[in-house]
């Protein structure tokens, strides 16, 4: 998505360690012009899936993902990040290593608000090693919920989350992949 590439290539920072920052339009500082933008270029890509449900993962899914749900005109679930939990039989829960934290969470969702009904669209902000996006589609499994596909921001290409989820022959929409990045000379290359 052209604008997206732009606005990375504007705004974006090469950090060590394979971390692309960009929060002052996307996970801090948030674009919500933007954020439009991607939900109506998601509305199109997952036209012929009949989604009725946005899944995302706390905390910085949830801004991209409320506007998103508007333009699909359906109810968003954020999964919430939990140190520890009580398992009460209440939750639906998995586990998922942070990337940029690199610290295992449980993520858990209520057994009220994901149903065998449910059509789901997972939506992030980032994929990398695909732990967060792996870990939301146990959730809607144990629901025996279906997912219609899963919709991202920025993918890092040379990654391999974005590979795992395709070979799964799930839809993968990702509106910028990052090919290559450089944290010495800020260089960002993208797959088209
Ligand atoms: P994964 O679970 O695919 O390894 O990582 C995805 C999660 O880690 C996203 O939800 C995102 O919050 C965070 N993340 C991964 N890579 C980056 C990055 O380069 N920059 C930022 N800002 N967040 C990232």
């Amino acid at each position: 998505m052209e604008i997206l590439e732009e606005r990375i290539r504007k705004d974006g920072v090469v950090k060590e360690g394979n971390v692309l920052k960009v929060d002052s339009f996307l996970n801090h500082q948030m674009d919500v012009q933007l954020f439009h933008e991607m939900g109506l270029e998601w509305k199109e890509l997952f036209k012929d899936k009949p989604i009725n449900k946005i899944l995302t993962i706390e905390a910085s899914g949830i801004g991209i993902a409320c506007v998103v749900a508007e333009c699909f005109n359906v109810p968003v679930v954020f999964a919430k990040k939990a140190a520890s939990i009580n398992l009460d039989g209440e939750m639906y829960t998995s586990k998922v290593e942070s990337f940029t934290k690199k610290r295992v969470f449980d993520i858990i969702v209520s057994k009220k608000f994901l149903s065998p009904d449910d059509h789901i669209l997972i939506i992030d902000d980032f994929l990398a090693n695909g732990c967060a996006v792996m870990g939301l589609i146990d959730l809607i499994n144990a629901a025996g919920a279906t997912v219609e596909g899963v919709g991202i921001a920025i993918e890092k290409g040379f990654q391999q989350g974005g590979r795992m989820i395709r070979e799964k022959g799930i839809q993968l929409e990702s509106l910028a992949i990052v090919e290559g990045m450089n944290a010495e000379t800020g260089e960002i290359v993208f797959r088209h």
